[in-house]
């Protein structure tokens, strides 16, 4: 955006292109105060030279024209110009000519091919040596002394001035910086007592047209007197070519009457301006005035020609110095910013409330970063609808680059149809980063700021348009609708630092990619690749002496919680576990998640009392409920422990725990088994296990096998409990115990259960027909939790009852007491309802699962079995016999009969008799026995 545009007037822009056009390369004159020359090259005749050349040579323009340059300045000035137009190293401008007795300072260059030599008036003789321009020498070497002792860019140019004026005696010297739109500023200025300052105030672009700049850059000084009338060219053009002589690079070109007229408007007679160039463009001048003619010798100028390159070349070096440093700092912001969004989740958070900020990268009134559609801010920045809707309009505009960055200290003239949006700002930098609609923004206030013309730019102030300026008294423009201006650096910083965020954040993502290739994305805790890695470095530092120990853990029934209340709850069962087991480790253990409902426990350092101990407190801490979802879960979890050895690998140890878990599993969940030397690994791979006894109940490896249940009054058998068998090939026959875990933690149970049930039915009913049991013999069979909460059981259970023509009554359920226990919100309804379809129900293994004997008296429930570890203590141990005549007591006080199970000799049935237990089981009465089997047996007398 070219800001003079806006700044200026609007004839100024005019006046800028109409003067741009002038020909002041060409103007076909010179300055009076000199002449000039244009001799041929090759033979030195004169072929041009200005009307004034009488001054000098006493002789008319056209009597000299033709003329050898040596009849008019003698052989060895002839030479010694000759060696400058050559471009002699040694050879230097000016060459000290005498004509007539006078002493002229004759400066030459090559302009299309024609040697231009210009004649002023020396105001020393040559000689002797410490007068004349031998005198500038130390002079210069003083000022350039002083420059050298300057230390900032203003003393620089105060230096500057104070010098320029030193050697030339100018009245005023002004140093001007040129703004980015090509208006003027005066930074520093030398001036004769009583001479007003025009510090700070600022020329319009058109005071140096475009042209005379392009000229400044190459022609280094200009120096004007603007008292005698130009004198013309002779002939006015070429006379071979018949084109205009190029004065760029005379001394004494003439000077277009625009400017002239601006000098007498100024009170100005005499003036030189010097050009600061830097990186080959014209940065500023150092601009010299005087009311009066102050002749100014070639040398003087070149020493002030010295003078402004060194201002120059030192105020750029400082300037980069300065831009160098403040990158730098700006860099030391963001590393500390980018440091703080390291050290902190939320991102936006580090930018905003954090020891440095974004206000710290680019000062202004408030600042804001959108990180995935959040917005944060820090000072006050526009309310939040503006911001979003000025980054809406600025990501959205389609000419723009999606990532190309707004900077504007002036909105409602740079961007107006965004500026709408934000009325609360008139300065803004916005950077969008990532491409996602996210961006950092800074905003500024308006600042209504004063600008100090010299003379005023309005149209009143001109005979013309295109005229320069009648009065140069100070103007005050007053310009509204911006903020302070932003600096370049630290816009460029504020760019930077997109890249920076960019980086941290595709970090972060990588880092987050990297977590979840090495971390369970449920819990967060390390999955098995990163567990098998710990292992093996465990396994090294065991090669050196450190005991390794591993725990496998499995929750019990963990499918019957998913198949009940859903995945989420069973999700949320598994995070709590896992931070239950973290809980009651180490820091330095790992806990781990294999998958579902499995955990291990790496803990090194450990030995096997160090494992069992943390197993025992692992169980422990799994007897607490869990609250998921308002619901008070009771799951307890089996544990595998096992220790490394010198030939383990990593699998090895997996394997063991494993297989010890799956021990504790087989002896009843909620303990802990270790890994024994000569366990039969493959027996113990729980996924074998689990395939084959699929595989197996396809192809009816399963089998149900009676025990009866014996009336203690008059020992009848009044019922037999079905107990699932598996005739494993090559293990031969499995006990239930080995494999119902496996079938219930997988949901097989569910099949496999309806199937044990059909076939008792169907059993029942063949007896029945063939007369080997009575019509109120019943047949007990058990019910895991699973399929308690399993939707279908009271409709299966009511569709095989009709099937085999059994009634209600001649079927009983056992459900154990810990199931009822532990899962007693579930299992409830399920109760209920296989109480309401007239199936009786029994409490199995009871004794063992605490049951709340209030809770006991609501139950639909029909019997209680004695567990058999109490049965196994009688009649010595006091304990159980208490224990067992409670239990009897209390089913008959509610209605139940008892039945004790695993009565294995004659005393334990003796003593139960005379308890009053009303039934019994056991291998004392019988075993177990596949059906064609028991009924021989039955067919035989009852052992008493
Ligand atoms: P349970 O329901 O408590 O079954 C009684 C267990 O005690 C049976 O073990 C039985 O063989 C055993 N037993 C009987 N008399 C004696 C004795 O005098 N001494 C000893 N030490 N044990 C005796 P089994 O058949 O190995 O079954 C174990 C458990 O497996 C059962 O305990 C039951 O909870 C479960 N189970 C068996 N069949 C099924 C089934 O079809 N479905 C379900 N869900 N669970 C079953
Ligand atoms: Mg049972
Ligand atoms: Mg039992």
């Amino acid at each position: 955006v070219n800001r003079a545009e806006e700044l200026l007037p609007p004839d100024e822009q005019a006046r800028l292109e109409v003067c741009a056009q002038e020909p002041i390369h060409v103007p076909g004159s010179i300055q009076a105060h000199g002449v000039l020359l244009a001799v041929d090259l090759s033979t030195l005749e004169i072929l041009q030279l200005s009307a004034n050349v009488v001054q000098v040579f006493g002789a008319s323009p056209g009597s000299l024209l033709g003329r050898h340059l040596a009849e008019l300045v003698g052989a060895s000035c002839t030479q010694a110009l000759v060696a400058v137009l050559n471009g002699h190293p040694e050879a230097s401008n000016p060459v000290a000519v005498q004509v007539a007795g006078r002493w002229w300072d004759a400066v030459a260059h090559v302009t299309d091919g024609l040697g231009i030599l210009e004649l002023e008036a020396s105001p020393v003789t040559p000689e002797p040596a410490t007068s004349g321009p031998h005198a500038l020498v130390p002079a210069l070497h003083a000022a350039l002394d002083e420059l050298a002792r300057a230390a900032s860019i203003d003393e620089l140019r105060a230096e500057a001035a104070r010098q320029v004026r030193r050697l030339t005696g100018f009245e005023r010297v002004m140093v001007y910086h040129f703004h980015p739109d090509g208006h003027g500023e005066v930074v520093a200025e030398d001036r004769a007592k009583g001479a007003a300052s025009y510090l700070n105030l600022h020329y319009p672009a058109s005071d140096i047209p475009q042209q005379a700049r392009a000229i400044a850059v190459r022609q280094l000084s200009r120096f004007i007197l603007a008292g005698e009338e130009a004198s013309p060219l002779v002939p006015a053009t070429h006379p071979r070519t018949g084109a205009p002589l190029d004065l760029s690079c005379s001394q004494l070109r003439s000077v277009s009457s625009h400017h002239l007229e601006f000098m007498r408007n100024m009170g100005l007679r005499s003036s030189m301006s010097l050009s600061l160039v830097a990186r080959g463009e014209l940065v500023g001048m150092i601009s010299c005035g005087d009311r009066e003619l102050r002749h100014t010798p070639y040398l003087v100028r070149r020493s002030c020609e010295v003078l402004a390159q060194q201002l120059a070349l030192r105020t750029a070096a400082l300037a980069e110095t300065d831009r160098l440093t403040r990158a730098l700092e700006g860099r030391r912001t963001r590393t500390s910013l980018v440091e703080q969004m390291i050290g902190r989740d939320d991102a936006a958070a580090a930018l905003t409330d954090g020891a440095v900020t974004l206000l710290d990268v680019l000062e202004a009134d408030g600042a804001v970063v959108c990180l995935d559609q959040r917005l944060m801010s820090v000072g006050t920045p526009p309310p939040t609808a503006e911001v979003s809707a000025l980054a809406e309009r600025w990501l959205a505009d389609a000419d723009a680059d999606a990532l190309s960055p707004l900077v504007s200290d002036a909105l409602s003239y740079d961007v107006p149809h965004l500026a709408e949006v934000v009325p609360s700002a008139a300065g803004a930098v916005l950077v969008p980063f990532g491409g996602d609609g996210d961006y950092l923004a800074w905003f500024r206030r308006e600042v209504t700021q004063t600008v100090d013309w010299v003379g005023d730019q309005s149209a009143d102030n001109r005979p013309t348009p295109l005229s320069p300026r009648h009065s140069f008294d100070l103007w005050r423009q007053t310009v509204s609708g911006r903020s302070l201006p932003w600096d370049e650096v630290a816009v460029q910083e504020a760019v930077e630092l997109r890249r920076d965020i960019d980086t941290v954040l595709l970090r972060r993502a990588e880092a987050r990619l990297a977590h979840l290739g090495l971390h369970d994305a449920l819990t967060g805790l390390p999955n098995r690749r990163l567990l098998t890695d710990r292992l093996a470095h465990a396994l090294e530092r065991h090669a050196r002496g450190a005991p390794v120990a591993v725990l496998f853990v499995d929750l019990d029934r963990f499918k019957l919680v998913n198949d009940s209340f859903g995945h989420d709850v069973g999700d949320q069962l598994v995070i709590k576990a896992g931070h239950r087991l973290q809980h009651v480790t180490r820091g330095a253990d790992t806990v781990a998640r294999l998958g579902g409902d499995e955990f291990l426990v790496l803990c090194e350092d450990t030995d096997t009392a160090g494992a069992d101990l943390l197993a025992e407190r692992i169980i422990d801490a799994f007897q607490q409920p869990f609250s998921v979802d308002g619901r008070e879960l009771r799951v307890t979890a089996s544990v595998g422990v096992t220790t490394a050895q010198a030939h383990h690998t990593p699998a090895d140890l997996l394997r063991e725990a494993d297989g010890a878990m799956y021990l504790a599993k087989g002896r009843g969940r909620n303990r802990v088994s270790r890994f024994e030397a000569g366990m039969r690994y493959q027996a113990l791979r729980r996924l074998d296990t689990e395939q084959a006894l699929r595989a197996g109940f396809a192809r009816g490896e399963l089998t149900v096998h009676y025990q009866s249940i014996v009336d203690l009054a008059d020992g009848a058998t009044r019922g037999v409990e079905a107990l699932l068998r598996w005739e494993r090939p090559g293990h031969g026959l499995v006990s239930p115990d080995e494999f119902i875990p496996l079938a219930e933690d997988t949901g097989l149970i569910v099949p496999v259960g309806a199937w044990v049930l059909d076939e008792a039915l169907r059993q029942l009913h063949s007896w029945k027909r063939e007369g080997t049991v009575s019509r109120d013999f019943y047949v007990s069979v058990n019910l895991s939790p699973r399929q308690l909460v399993d939707q279908g059981l009271v409709e299966t259970t009511r569709r095989l009852l009709l099937e085999h023509s059994a009634a209600a009554a001649e079927l009983v359920f056992e459900i154990t007491e810990t199931t009822l226990m532990s899962e007693r919100s579930m299992m409830t309804d399920a109760v209920s309802a296989l109480a309401d379809s007239g199936v009786s129900l029994s409490i199995d293994d009871f004794g063992t699962g605490y049951s709340s004997l209030a809770y006991l008296r609501y139950l639909p429930v029909r019997q209680l079995k004695v567990d058999r570890s109490f049965v196994r203590g009688l009649p010595g141990d006091r304990r159980d016999a208490a224990l067992v005549a409670a239990v009897v007591g209390l089913a008959h006080q509610f209605g139940m009969t008892c039945v004790a199970e695993g009565v294995e000799n004659e005393n334990q049935l003796g003593y139960l008799r005379r308890l009053g237990c009303d039934m019994a089981q056991g291998y004392h009465l019988r075993r177990p026995l596949p059906a064609a089997a028991w009924a021989r047996a039955a067919a035989c007398p009852e052992p008493s």
